[in-house]
């Protein structure tokens, strides 16, 4: 089992009446890879994510969890860990009562080991046992990355974690990331910044108007993606 692809993307499409939000993308997350889903607003990143997470279903395409087709309520799902919507977090409460409240509410065993990992892995310190009421923005991001992190699960799938981050925050992102991707673990993470994908990720998968325009490995694929596609409507 440990073989199997974390995930396999085939013919993915959504579409809302007559608007085509997702056009035929495939793509797969290989174990040790952080692969950057990138593209401008509207691009088609958080429908792609909200389908895989089964937040959202597909008009066509499979998707595929470690060899497992997605399913409403598939099991599998406890496998990902995902950063798709904002977690509302509760301000008067500390850092490490959120993540406790929220691991409650998904009923499975709290486990010391797996939340001393993620909390290194995040970068969050001794911040917490602060009250989420003082945290910065970048700190509340890296707080939900946790969150999603916290049973350590093999595929972490987040949705623009470095919005509104300033360039020191991305950079401390950047390293969560990848001290996250190893022993067997991946990581999807989608961004509209270029750079940002170069520096962070391994793969990346450029979607442009819900269509795959490029996709492999960032060295190879980067030099040949027209930035003119990302400045039209982002930098
Ligand atoms: P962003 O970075 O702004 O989230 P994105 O690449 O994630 O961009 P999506 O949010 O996936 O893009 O949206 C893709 C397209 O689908 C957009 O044109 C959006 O307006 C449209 N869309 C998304 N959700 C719906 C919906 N529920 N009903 C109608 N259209 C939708």
């Amino acid at each position: 089992e440990y073989a199997e692809t974390p995930l396999s993307v085939k013919g993915l499409r959504k579409t809302y009446g007559k608007f085509v939000a997702v056009d035929e993308i495939s793509f797969t997350v290989e174990r040790g890879q952080v692969v950057g889903l990138l593209g401008p607003n509207g691009a088609g990143k958080t429908t792609s994510l909200r389908v895989l997470m089964g937040l959202t279903q597909a008009t066509a395409g499979d998707v595929l969890i470690f060899g497992h087709k997605l399913a409403p309520g598939a099991p599998v799902l406890s496998r990902i860990g995902a950063l798709v919507e904002g977690p509302g977090f509760l301000p008067h409460l500390t850092g490490e009562q959120n993540l406790r409240a929220y691991w409650r509410a998904t009923g499975r065993p709290w486990e010391d080991a797996q939340f001393t990992e993620a909390l290194a892995i995040a970068g969050l310190g001794d911040a917490i046992h602060r009250r989420v009421k003082t945290y910065s923005h970048g700190m509340k991001q890296r707080l939900a990355v946790a969150q999603a992190m916290l049973g350590l699960p093999e595929l972490l799938v987040l949705d623009e974690p470095t919005d509104g981050l300033d360039p020191p925050q991305i950079a401390e992102m950047r390293r969560v990331l990848q001290r996250y991707a190893v022993d067997g673990r991946a990581v999807l993470v989608s961004s509209h910044l270029l750079a940002e994908v170069e520096q962070t990720c391994t793969h990346a998968v450029v979607v442009h108007k819900g269509r795959v325009v490029a996709s492999g490995r960032v060295d190879e694929i980067v030099g040949d993606t027209p930035t003119t596609q990302f400045e039209v409507n982002d930098l």
